[in-house]
């Protein structure tokens, strides 16, 4: 895998390669993709180097995901289109070509000439039942997401230590804050 130093993506977030900013944050920054299938193809990335989707904290993949929608909104309305592909390439076998994790978001309209079909492979009833059972086993695990919010409070700087009683209050009242 690309280290953060080599990385295209990186480059561009620390403006060392000019990009078409759409929007930025403190967590994501989504640009004009220069090699677009469409007018408007843009992509939002985190600002951290995370190579796959898995190896992302959930806050981060959940604003990853909520500015791509915005985003795709902001198409919708504004250029006249009517659809856009929301599109991730994770791992290599599945298309990735830079080793920083991004979500597509790409303009539609009929008969634009870009094709995401494939055929569709016949699995047996067996087949179909295994990969399945083999998901499922994993998936029981799903659901213990991590919103960043406790992250927030733990960075508060904690108060400096007095004797007045005046303080002493106010420490106590620092500490109701911590859930
Ligand atoms: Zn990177």
């Amino acid at each position: 895998m690309v280290s953060k130093e080599s990385c295209l993506l990186c480059q561009i977030i620390e403006g060392k390669i000019a990009s078409k900013k759409i929007y930025e944050d403190d967590l994501v920054l989504a640009v004009l993709d220069v090699n677009g299938a469409n007018p408007g193809h843009c992509f939002v990335m985190p600002k951290n180097h995370h190579p796959i989707l898995e190896q992302i904290p959930d806050f981060e993949v959940s604003r990853l995901f909520q500015t791509a929608n915005r985003i795709s909104s902001a198409i919708f309305e504004n250029l006249g289109v009517q659809g856009t592909n929301l599109f991730v390439t994770n791992g290599v076998p599945a298309g990735q070509t830079v080793a920083h994790f991004m979500i597509h978001i790409i303009p539609r309209k009929e008969n634009d000439g870009i094709n995401l079909e494939w055929a569709p492979k016949q699995l047996t009833e067996e087949e179909m039942s295994t990969v399945e059972l083999k998901i499922k086993e994993q998936a029981k695990n799903i659901g213990d997401f991590k919103t960043g919010e406790e992250e927030k409070v733990i960075k508060q700087p904690p108060p400096a230590p007095s004797q007045s009683s005046e303080d002493d209050d106010y420490f106590s009242k620092q500490l109701e804050r911590i859930p």
